[in-house]
């Protein structure tokens, strides 16, 4: 059955994708749960057959230490809870895959990437895209010049959210607005897909209804500066629907539309369409990581990847504020190459 995965937080991610992943992976299991509501706790016991002594909740988590049948501890909170729950898993001495964003401040990042070291367990952040057929592609098309140089790239991740109970909308608990939640994966397509940092950024928040999004952004349009002069630019937004990547090259280009979805992804060049089977990105992602623990190697989408993308997202929001183009100097030096 391979390493055993405890789940932190019962929410829909855990719930509509985690879980039935976990059904699908080879090398890791679903060992384990973490949750605050007991009667969520019985009906997972239930439906995938976990041991009652493998159940925890928010207090007495740090036993898990004791429990040598979870190997990895899978942090799917809020995003203002992932670096007390992460450090606490390092310091159980588990292995650790924390969600995106990695926290809701560039700060913590550095906390959680050293716990785990002096911990000596390996961090993994949730970027399910990176074992996904079709963006593999657009990083290889991309990195490897396949059409010529990049000219130009645009990405854009967007969904309406107007639901003010939950707390994606509450800038303590979100970290911010559509940017902490699906702007990320733009962040990511533009630097995968060019195989470059930015070296400085300009963000404008274009949120139509400021009224109603109060402290967090309803949308926001970024525009990036690439050593190589990439013409690149990304959008998100709670106002809209949009889910797209599209690069312009020398000799070609390509689109892939949806790009960032759980399934149904669709890509085509200049040349024709780009066809992939379909996948099951997180169980992917979680094999990827049972094997790097494995093998003793660094996890494919290790948490300084996840430390520069907090440290992207914090300039983002610096220069909207500011009004003004600023430098990227300073970001983590990490690069996912193909
Ligand atoms: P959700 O609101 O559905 O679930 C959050 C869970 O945290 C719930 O079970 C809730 O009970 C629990 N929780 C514990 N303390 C809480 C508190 N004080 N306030 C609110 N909830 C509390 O959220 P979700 O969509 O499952 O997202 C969880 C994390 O997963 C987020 O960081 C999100 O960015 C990430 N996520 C990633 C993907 C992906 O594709 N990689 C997709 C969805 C969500």
């Amino acid at each position: 059955r391979g390493l055993g995965v405890a789940l932190v937080g019962l929410g829909g991610y855990a719930t509509g994708q985690l879980a039935p992943a976990l059904e699908r992976t080879e090398n890791c299991y679903l060992a384990g749960i973490v949750t605050g509501t007991p009667s969520k706790a019985d009906s997972w016991v239930d439906q995938y057959h976990i041991s009652s002594k493998n159940v925890y909740n928010y207090d007495n988590f740090d036993e898990i230490s004791n429990n040598d049948e979870i190997d990895i501890v899978y942090v799917v909170l809020p995003n203002s809870m992932h670096a007390e729950f992460v450090i606490r898993a390092a310091q159980a001495g588990k292995h650790v895959i924390c969600e995106k964003p990695m926290a809701t401040k560039y700060e913590d990042c550095q906390r959680m990437i050293d716990a785990c070291r002096k911990a000596e367990k390996k961090l993994s952040i949730g970027y399910r895209l990176h074992f996904e057929p079709h963006n593999l592609e657009a990083m290889r098309l991309g990195q490897r010049q396949v059409f010529g140089k990049v000219l130009e790239s645009d990405a854009g991740f967007a969904f309406p959210l107007r639901d003010k109970s939950r707390w994606r909308l509450d800038k303590e608990m979100a970290g911010g607005g559509p940017l902490m939640d699906v702007g990320i994966y733009a962040i990511q397509s533009t630097i995968y897909t060019l195989g470059q940092l930015p070296i400085a950024l300009q963000a404008t928040d274009t949120t139509v209804d400021r009224a109603f999004y109060g402290a967090v952004e309803g949308t926001l349009d970024v525009k990036f500066d690439f050593p190589t002069g990439v013409n690149a630019k990304m959008r998100t937004s709670y106002e809209e629907s949009s889910n797209y990547l599209k690069v312009q090259a020398q000799e070609g280009s390509w689109e892939l539309a949806p790009a960032y979805s759980y399934g149904g992804l669709k890509g085509r060049t200049h040349l024709g369409a780009i066809n992939f089977p379909a996948v099951n990105q997180q169980a992917l992602q979680m094999d990827d990581f049972a094997t790097c623990i494995l093998k003793d190697k660094q996890s494919t989408v290790r948490g300084e990847m996840g430390q520069r993308d907090m440290f992207i997202i914090d300039k983002i929001y610096e220069s909207a504020a500011a009004g003004k183009p600023v430098s990227l100097k300073g970001i983590p030096n990490i690069l996912h190459l193909v």
